[in-house]
């Protein structure tokens, strides 16, 4: 699995993609590459979500050693309070997606794609506002509204539904999901 992995991440960004937000997808892979090939050395601190990231993902060896060195202080500091080494590695590869993000945007065919066709959930379509020029603001912001237009009707739907006991909805629950919050773990806090 590492060696998928660590292929997958080398990839740029793929914004041709649909059906998921691409800061999300392209974070995820980069992510499941660096724990699967864990060094013991630079996760030492670690929030719930990459705990439980370590223990699926890591080798064996090295989580088993990254859980040694925080059995050493049980008691001593609340994840709540000391930074995650895992969170704030992640939070610098969200800025190198943004900014590769900017510069496809700055392509002139590409305003068109996010327009018609990107699938940016609301976390990360918020954070890039700040990174555009206005007009790429504004694209941004009609991308997301189309976004919205859609699951909306298809959740009206579903709750109109599941009134006469019809429940059925692929993916459209976990597709709301990602759009409001970002896929699960992948909204890093510097
Ligand atoms: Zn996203
Ligand atoms: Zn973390």
């Amino acid at each position: 699995m590492a060696q998928e992995n660590r292929a997958r991440s080398g990839k740029p960004l793929d914004i041709s993609q649909k059906g998921a937000c691409p800061i999300c997808t392209s974070l995820k892979a980069v992510q499941s590459d660096y724990i699967g090939s864990l060094d013991r050395r630079v996760a030492q601190r670690l929030c719930n979500f990459h705990t439980w990231l370590v223990a699926k993902l890591a080798d064996a060896g090295a989580a088993a050693d990254v859980f040694l060195s925080m059995l050493e202080r049980p008691l001593e500091e609340d994840s709540g309070h000391k930074k995650c080494d895992l969170c704030a590695w992640m939070h610098q590869q969200e800025q190198r997606k943004f900014e590769e993000l900017a510069q496809k945007l700055s392509q002139p065919t590409h305003p068109e794609w996010l327009r018609q066709h990107a699938e940016l959930c609301v976390p990360h379509a918020r954070k890039m506002l700040g990174r555009v020029p206005k007009e790429l603001q504004a694209v941004i912001t009609l991308a997301v509204q189309r976004q919205a237009a859609e699951l909306k009707g298809r959740l009206t739907t579903l709750s109109r539904d599941a009134r006469t006991g019809k429940t059925i909805h692929p993916g459209l629950l976990g597709r709301a999901a990602e759009y409001l919050v970002a896929m699960r773990g992948l909204v890093v806090k510097p």
